[in-house]
Order: structure tokens, then C-alpha cells, then sequence
């Protein structure tokens, strides 16, 4: 089974007066890594928030792992998310105020099976939080530092634990490695890369370094997907 199918997607944004998005079929299958890339404006972040179930498509079926976003209610849409979604959000959305290990073990707190999975493999929801900062190469002396404090390289490595916490079955990345210089990014990659394998997790990935992008199995180029910019072109 696949992991995301969508076909036949359309999709305007409230009073626009051309769709962001047309889309006649993307698989994401479990354990698949994919690259998203083209220019700004092509729909990117349009096509992470519909894949996430921030909104909906006019027309056309979405589902993840068998389901139908559209068709849940927003609780049951939010706790879905929760439980099946780490996202790396490109300004990071992290909660300022509250410390590396809070922000990180948060993903947790509004997810039981992510909590379970957390539990099984470090032995309680912290333990997993301290591997994971380690492993993605945070020094372990800020774990209880404000995030507020910490350095925007550093802030990207907490954003990027937190989605991966728990294991969830899909993680998106918007432009990850944004913040860290060339030699950085590869050692970055390689082990987050690491960590979703391990997972088991698909990723979807969107950036501009096409440096990164011989660690994927399959590039999407979104101009070339989406039929909108096609016709927004002509
Ligand atoms: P990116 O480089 O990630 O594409 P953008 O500058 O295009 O960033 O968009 C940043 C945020 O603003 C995104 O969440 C996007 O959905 C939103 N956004 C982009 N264009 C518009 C618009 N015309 N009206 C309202 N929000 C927009
Ligand atoms: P990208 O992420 O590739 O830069 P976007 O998905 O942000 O592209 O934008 C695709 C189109 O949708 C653009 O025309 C943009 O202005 C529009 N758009 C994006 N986000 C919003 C939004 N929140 N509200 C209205 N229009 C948006």
C-alpha cells in the first residue's frame, strides 16, 4: 500500500483567481525518500499544507495511509496528523520559552503512539529526546537551555528531533538545511538520514541544494507535476 497517494488533485487558495495546484497522480510509497524542488511559487508549500490536511482540495482524492484527511473531522484531522506526521517547519516553530528537551518531547505529549514508540526504543520519552539531540549532533550541555538562546544551525537540529520523535510514519521537510553551511548539510543529512531509515519513515523533502539530492530515490521537479504552473505559463 502506499504510503500518500493523490490523484486528480485540484486546488485554488480562497479568492484566488488561478489554482495553486493540479495534480493527476503522486505515490509516496513507506520508506521512500522524496526530493521536491522548483522555483518559487511553483506550489510547494501549497502541496506540504494539503498533504498534511491544512487544507483541502476542491477536487480529487488524498490519502495517507489508506485515509481520507478530507473526510475526518478537525480533531480527528489534528490527532492524525499528530500521530503519523513530524514536519520541519522552514522558520522551525519552535516554542521559544520552553527548552531544547520540552519542545522535542512535545511531539509526544498529544500522541500515544508516537509516546509508545519513543518508550520502546529509548525507555521513556526523554531518554529518546536526549539519543536523538545527540545523534543529530546538539551539544548535549543546551538540552535544558531555552531554545530562544541557542543558534539558528543549532534550533534547526532541535526542529528536526522533534519531527522525528516517535517514529512517525511520514516526516516532511521544508528546506532543513537552510541554516548550516555546505560541509554541515552532508553530515546533517547522513544522519538524519540515518535516523529515518532506522524509523522506517518516509520523507518528503523540499530544497534548493541539489547537492543533497543524490540521497533520495526520487526527485519531484513541481513545475513539471503540476499542471497549474503549466498553464499559469502559457
Ligand atoms: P517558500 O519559500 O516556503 O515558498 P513563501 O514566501 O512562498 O515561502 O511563503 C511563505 C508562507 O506564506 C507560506 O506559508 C505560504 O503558504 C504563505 N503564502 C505564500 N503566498 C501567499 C499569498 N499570496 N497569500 C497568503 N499567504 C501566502
Ligand atoms: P512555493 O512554496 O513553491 O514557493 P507556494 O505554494 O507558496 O509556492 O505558492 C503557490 C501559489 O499559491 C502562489 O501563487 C502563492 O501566491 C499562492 N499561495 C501560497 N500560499 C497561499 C495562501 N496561504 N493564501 C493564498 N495564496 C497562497
Amino acid at each position: 500500500m502506499s504510503l500518500l497517494s493523490l490523484s486528480d488533485i485540484r486546488f485554488r487558495w480562497p479568492n484566488a483567481t488561478h489554482d495553486a495546484l493540479q495534480i493527476d497522480s503522486l505515490d509516496v510509497q513507506a520508506n521512500e525518500r522524496v526530493f521536491l524542488y522548483g522555483p518559487s511559487g511553483c506550489g510547494k508549500s501549497t502541496l506540504l499544507s494539503l498533504i498534511v490536511g491544512v487544507v483541502a482540495p476542491q477536487s480529487g482524492k488524498l490519502e495517507m495511509l489508506g485515509q481520507s484527511l478530507a473526510e475526518l473531522s478537525s480533531a480527528k484531522r489534528d490527532q492524525f496528523r499528530a500521530d503519523h506526521i513530524g514536519y520541519v517547519f522552514q522558520q522551525f516553530n519552535l516554542l521559544p520559552y520552553l527548552s531544547v528537551l520540552q519542545n522535542v518531547t512535545l511531539a509526544c505529549q498529544f500522541s500515544k503512539t508516537r509516546t509508545a514508540k519513543a518508550i520502546k526504543r529509548s525507555g521513556t520519552v526523554a531518554q529518546e529526546a536526549r539519543r536523538l539531540l545527540n545523534q543529530l549532533q546538539l551539544p548535549g550541555e543546551l538540552i535544558d537551555s531555552p531554545v530562544n538562546e541557542l543558534s539558528i544551525g543549532q534550533q534547526q537540529r532541535v526542529a528536526a528531533a522533534r519531527a522525528l520523535i516517535g517514529s512517525p510514519e511520514l516526516i516532511i521537510a521544508d528546506e532543513p538545511t537552510s541554516a548550516l553551511d555546505k560541509v554541515n548539510r552532508q553530515r546533517f543529512m547522513e544522519l538524519l538520514l540515518t535516523e529515518i531509515e532506522h524509523a522506517g519513515s518516509s520523507l518528503i523533502m523540499v530544497s534548493h541544494d541539489e547537492q543533497l539530492l543524490e540521497h533520495f530515490q526520487k526527485d519531484i521537479h513541481l513545475p513539471s507535476l503540476n499542471k497549474a504552473v503549466q498553464h499559469g505559463l502559457d
